[in-house]
């Protein structure tokens, strides 16, 4: 299709489906949204190493056609204020994958979150998370090399439905009357501010169906459900059931149920099955910290995995590193799971490992996972040699602290030496 403002490259193929399968050129044009505040400096950087790592790695044969699509500040100032262009949906639409650096999204009112609202739109329910330690990395675990959890988080239903009445007006006034009057339910002050949380079987289903498809391309071997259910039971609770019959419906041949090992199999797995176990949200930041090896793949709702995924990511090094995907039947929009740190922005000092692997998992979703270790391990060289940004150098003794760009020169050049 025609863009107004967008400029398609010279070269570069569109990434198409067949019969629910991605079929990826050797020249795919795939999109990038800057983002705001430090996106330049990350996506300046980050795009150079991806480029690398694909050219390195499949000597010229591969090739990426970047596109760049617009949201947030620089779409304000080409598409005369309009924050979200309707063409940077319709572009995702048609060329299927992309990356973007963080959005700006004011707190308690003006726009509604941008991230939030290209999820939504582009109805990309996974939020795929993956915690892994690299080493080197800064952690305050005693043994950061036990996390490796992939955290698939549903991106579209929950309390980030939107569907909240603030205190004092009338749609409040309506709603709190009729709770009290039709349902009975009249345990809540007048004038609280009332929000709802939608959890449905068709969503927890889906996100739970693509985390356990995840475990089984992958190798994995544990899915833990986790949620609230002992206080949310129609929500949380019925997240929980629905995982179980899922697993129990669609996936019975590669699943098995925790209480079905330990009533029929000793209490081991069998050879070749993924178990299927649950644990409450709260206790599940404990277990993450005294015993991470025994999670694996963990999907969740909206909100627990909101405040999980930051949480786990603290335990590898960091937001400035953790990466992150939003993906869909067939759209994926990789992205950088920090905001636009404005305090930093141009001073070409913060840390591109967030955006940076979230390109890596961009590769790997295309099954070019040879680029994608090739970044992996050039990091890891780097890290090693001590040559890292400012946050990670206040955090480890004998550092060399140096720019976003020098870092990822050195992570270019170490590419030739692993
Ligand atoms: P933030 O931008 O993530 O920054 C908070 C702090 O995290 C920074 O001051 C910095 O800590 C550290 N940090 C973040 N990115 C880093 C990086 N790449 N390298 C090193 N350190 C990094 O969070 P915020 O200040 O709460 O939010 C700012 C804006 O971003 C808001 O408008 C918010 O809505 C938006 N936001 C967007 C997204 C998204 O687009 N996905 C996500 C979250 C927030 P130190 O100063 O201690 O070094």
């Amino acid at each position: 299709m025609a863009y107004e403002k967008i400029t398609l490259p010279d070269t570069g193929e569109k990434i198409t489906f067949a019969n629910g399968n991605m079929q990826v050129p050797d020249n795919p044009i795939l999109l990038f949204i800057e983002g705001d505040g430090i996106g330049y400096d990350i996506m300046t950087a980050s795009k150079r190493i991806w480029d690398a790592a694909v050219d390195k790695a499949y000597g010229g044969r591969r090739r990426v056609s970047w596109m760049e699509v617009y949201a947030g500040e620089k779409a304000a100032g080409i598409y005369d204020g309009n924050y979200m262009p309707d063409e940077t949906f319709a572009a995702f639409r048609e060329y299927k994958v992309g990356i973007k650096g963080p959005l700006t999204t004011p707190v308690g009112g003006g726009f509604r979150s941008l991230n939030v609202t290209l999820r939504q739109v582009l109805d990309l329910y996974s939020c795929v998370r993956p915690v892994r330690w690299y080493n080197g990395v800064p952690s305050p675990l005693k043994r950061p090399q036990d996390v490796d959890v992939v955290i698939f988080r549903e991106n579209t239903e929950d309390t980030y439905a939107g569907i909240e009445y603030e205190s004092g007006t009338a749609e409040n006034k309506k709603l709190a009357e009729f709770l009290k009057s039709e349902l009975g339910a009249t345990n809540f002050f007048p004038d609280a501010g009332l929000g709802i949380k939608p959890i449905s079987p068709f969503g927890s289903k889906r996100l739970i169906r693509a985390a356990i498809k995840y475990a089984i391309e992958r190798g994995r071997s544990i899915v833990t459900l986790v949620h609230k259910g002992n206080i949310q039971k129609f929500t949380e609770g019925a997240f929980q059931k629905w995982g179980y019959e899922l697993a129990r419906e669609e996936f019975p041949e590669r699943t098995i149920s925790w209480d079905d090992v330990a009533a029929n199999h000793g209490g081991d797995v069998p050879n070749g099955k993924i178990l299927i176990q649950d644990t409450i949200a709260d206790i599940m930041f404990q277990k993450m910290l005294l015993r991470p090896r025994e999670h694996d793949v963990i999907a969740t709702t909206n909100l627990n995995g909101d405040y999980l995924s930051d949480a786990l990511a603290a335990e590898v090094g960091g937001v400035g590193i953790a990466p992150g995907a939003n993906i869909g039947d067939e759209i994926a929009l990789f992205e950088a799971t920090h905001g636009t740190a404005p305090k930093y922005t141009n001073k070409d000092m913060v840390n591109p490992g967030s955006l940076l692997f979230s390109g890596v998992m961009m590769l790997e979703h295309l099954d070019w996972f040879e680029a994608a270790d090739l970044i992996s391990k050039a990091y890891e060289l780097t890290i090693d040699q001590r040559c890292v940004t400012y946050d990670f150098a206040r955090q480890m003794e004998n550092a060399t602290k140096v720019a976003t760009s020098e870092f990822a020169t050195r992570i270019i050049e170490n590419m030739d030496a692993v």
